[in-house]
């Protein structure tokens, strides 16, 4: 069991922070004249600030999830999210953060945008965490470590247990970040959060719940750690359409699960299939809904395919990933034109 003082890792601005208080923070409830937000009568319902609190879809997340709604915080993305926790406990030039390399960008460019040191260390060669060097980078400054299970863009679920050593041994925050968990059959650390109150898991809206358009990842963790970026986020930084749409998807949980297993089954199937033809050199073991391939001419297969109306990412200029490209699996019918297009190159 982890305990950190988190106010002790605060941010000194922070914890001393007035946060701004919205009309709808004055007043909650069916008021049947609101004239206190200088709102327009018309065009009802978008008419109306949406709830600062978001707490009809905190309450209605918390049973899937599992969690009391105090334990969740939503944001504009899982972006948004990364963005609170850099400025809340990071002192710009002052404080560091932690991360793996290869890993998904943003943490790094956050943390570049507040002028916060960002310290990389390199996976192992299966991709598997260097929880010893990984500790070795971290000094009484460090306040975050920024871990991604299952890993982007190397698609492995990394270690609970090893991630679990260093929620015990760091005396700041360990976010680790699920976008991909729902694809990797595996619960993800979420139940960990009771016991551990350094322990930060983000999630997102915008992978298996096909709904990257409207912007919704969440944070969820102790209450104490919610608190805080819920004081420091825009008062209004979910919109009503997006709160609706998540809302109406929530109450279909079948059609959720049924994209998932077609993932998962394209997944093999593209696997297989990618596995068979001479370019492909290596498909790398996934918990996520891509693939990551290394392929004989990176840069050439990527243009071909470019040309061809086919859009993958190429990888091969990050640390470990020579030779690779990303590859999203897409529908059946897309992933087949992906097969053809790739059979057709040279
Ligand atoms: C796609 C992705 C996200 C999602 O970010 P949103 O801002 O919620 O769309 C988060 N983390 C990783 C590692 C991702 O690959």
């Amino acid at each position: 069991m982890a305990e950190v003082n988190i106010q002790s890792i605060l941010r000194d601005n922070i914890r001393n922070l007035k946060p701004y208080s919205s009309a709808r923070d004055e007043f909650q409830g069916e008021g049947v004249v609101l004239l206190d937000a200088n709102e327009s009568p018309f065009n009802h319902p978008l008419n109306r600030y949406p709830d600062p609190h978001q707490r009809a879809l905190k309450s209605a997340l918390s049973i899937p999830l599992g969690i009391p709604a105090d334990s969740i915080f939503l944001g504009n993305g899982s972006d948004e999210a990364i963005d609170l926790l850099i400025r809340a406990f990071c002192e710009p030039s002052v404080n560091n953060i932690v991360s793996i390399s290869p890993s998904y960008g943003m943490y790094e460019v956050c943390a570049n945008i507040n002028n916060v040191e960002f310290r990389k260390v390199l996976l192992n060669d299966d991709f598997s965490l260097n929880v010893n060097a990984l500790l070795k980078a971290t000094d009484a400054n460090s306040r975050l470590i920024f871990l991604c299970s299952p890993n982007n863009p190397t698609a492995n679920l990394l270690a609970a247990e090893e991630i679990l050593y260093l929620v015990n041994a760091f005396k700041g925050l360990v976010i680790v970040d699920e976008a991909y968990i729902d694809f990797s059959g595996t619960p993800g650390l979420l139940s960990g959060i009771t016991k551990h109150n350094n322990l930060v898991i983000l999630r997102t809206f915008s992978k298996s719940r096909a709904l990257a358009g409207i912007r919704l990842g969440m944070a969820l963790a102790n209450p104490e750690i919610i608190s805080i970026l819920d004081r420091i986020k825009y008062p209004y930084n979910l919109n009503q359409l997006s709160l609706n749409a998540a809302q109406d998807q929530l109450v279909q949980p079948d059609v959720h699960q049924d994209w998932i297993h077609t993932i998962l089954k394209e997944r093999e199937v593209l696997r297989s299939r990618l596995t068979s033809i001479p370019e492909v050199i290596k498909v790398f073991p996934s918990d996520a809904n891509f693939l990551l391939v290394k392929v004989k001419n990176p840069l050439e297969l990527y243009n071909y395919l470019k040309m061809n109306g086919v859009i993958v990412r190429d990888r091969s200029n990050s640390p470990l990933c020579g030779g690779c490209l990303r590859i999203s699996v897409g529908s059946p019918e897309e992933n087949l034109l992906l097969i053809r297009t790739i059979k057709s190159f040279k």
